[in-house]
């Protein structure tokens, strides 16, 4: 059973009230030298103090984390109105909040149509643990590729997210739990018990994160930025179906840990369920991993490999894993396959799942089981799907009864 917030509170309702649409620039998700150039450009800063407005709105942005020119009180009244007169730097409404019995939290997230679009809305998704909270960001509306066992796979692309809107995902999700200085948890959360409340991100949401690079390059070399969001690059996940050639960019240009969406150890059957494997097969996918810049031991690639019933599952299958991963510094995620309506997979039998899980520990690789998350919320790996497209309620009791039946439940 899910939680949602009880919206006639007075608090939940303001926070929740829909930012102004804004027809202004945005300042946030601009690299430094973009920031000055676009104070300048607007007559507001003259060139010789643009460094030092770069830096003081760096500051407001992204340590204090304000998201109205009018709380920052050490830039004087009028650059103040200026600022707001031309730029915003306001959060995407929040359409809907949802808060699962296990403390994951689903935002809905919509944003303001860029150029003739139409508004779009995606999900983000939190998950606090024992000493750490992990935000799962996504980086596009839908999705091109169509891997057969994912719900965001059945919905088209509509677009790519910009750099400003993967950040605002980041910013308004540490906004809702408190993890800005001065800034309180709202009473109830559950967030770890020490450090900071999102202090990982995964690149694990709607989208492939490599079909839109330079936005997601932008907004991770923004959000590991020790000056502002300063989230450690070793903290950060990009997870990828297996684009090949952004792979060596994304640890050269980005040099955050990387994730592959494995799945399967043969090019046939990875050819049905990660179909972008027809276009770089096995062989180049794992040079790439190989080649990866910085892998060592201590900076190993995660292998994910979602667990589905007589079809990827046997002791074989364990055996041609651990084979293909020789010589890869590598940790593997076995993902318990989360169902949706309409779905032609099952879960594995949990049993199944801890024979292959043994299997690869004895071969010494770690290879943790990933609880499925949210699961009642629909907030677990691959349920995601844009509110445009939200389940019907026939869907949805369709899904419960799944869900009763044991289909997939861990
Ligand atoms: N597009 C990227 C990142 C988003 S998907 C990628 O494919 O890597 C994040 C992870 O969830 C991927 O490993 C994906 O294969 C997995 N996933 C997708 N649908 C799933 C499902 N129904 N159950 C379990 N895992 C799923
Ligand atoms: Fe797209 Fe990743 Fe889903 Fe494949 S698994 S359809 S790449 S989001």
């Amino acid at each position: 059973m899910s939680l949602s917030l009880d919206l006639t509170a007075a608090g939940a309702r303001d926070a929740l009230r829909p930012a102004p649409a804004s027809e202004k620039p945005t300042l946030i998700g601009l690299t430094r030298a973009e920031l000055g150039e676009a104070l300048v450009a607007a007559g507001i800063v003259p060139e010789k103090q643009a460094r030092m407005r770069v830096q003081q709105l760096w500051h407001w942005l992204y340590v204090r984390g304000v998201s109205d020119f009018a709380h920052m009180f050490n830039i004087s009244k009028d650059l103040r109105a200026a600022l707001a007169g031309h730029f915003s730097i306001a959060r995407p409404e929040i359409v809907e909040e949802q808060i699962s019995n296990d403390g994951t939290r689903k935002w809905l997230f919509r944003f303001p149509p860029r150029g003739a679009g139409r508004p779009v809305e995606i999900e983000t998704v939190y998950i606090p643990e024992e000493g750490r909270g992990t935000l799962c960001i996504s980086s596009q509306v839908g999705c091109t590729l169509t891997c057969s066992f994912c719900h965001t796979g059945t919905q088209k692309l509509v677009r790519n997210l910009t750099a400003e809107e993967i950040l605002a995902q980041l910013l308004s999700a540490r906004d809702r739990l408190g993890d800005f200085p001065d800034r309180d948890t709202p009473a109830g959360a559950i967030v770890p018990s020490e450090g900071r409340k999102v202090s990982n991100i995964v690149m694990m949401g709607m989208g492939e994160p490599l079909y839109n690079f330079e936005a997601v390059k932008k907004a991770l070399l923004i959000a590991s930025d020790g000056d502002g969001l300063a989230l450690s690059k070793r903290r950060i996940t990009l997870s990828t179906s297996g684009v090949v050639p952004e792979i060596y960019r994304t640890g050269e240009e980005i040099g955050v840990m990387l994730a592959i969406s494995l799945h399967a150890t043969n090019d046939d059957l990875r050819d049905l369920l990660v179909p972008i494997n027809k276009k770089f097969p096995l062989k180049e996918l794992m040079k790439a991993c190989r080649d990866y810049p910085g892998l060592s031991n201590a900076r190993r690639i995660t292998f994910e490999y979602v667990m589905l019933k007589d079809v990827n599952d046997s002791l074989d299958d364990a055996k041609a894993l651990v084979q293909l991963l020789k010589g890869i510094p590598a940790k593997i995620n076995l993902i318990p396959f989360n169902p949706w309506p309409g779905s032609n997979y099952q879960c594995s039998d949990w049993e199944q799942i801890e024979k292959f899980a043994d299997y690869i520990n004895a071969a010494g690789y770690a290879s943790p089981i990933r609880t499925p998350r949210g699961r009642d919320i629909l907030a677990a790996c691959g349920q995601l799907k844009s509110e445009s497209e939200r389940l019907r309620k026939s869907e949805r009791l369709a899904l419960e009864a799944m869900m009763i039946a044991g289909h997939g439940e861990a």
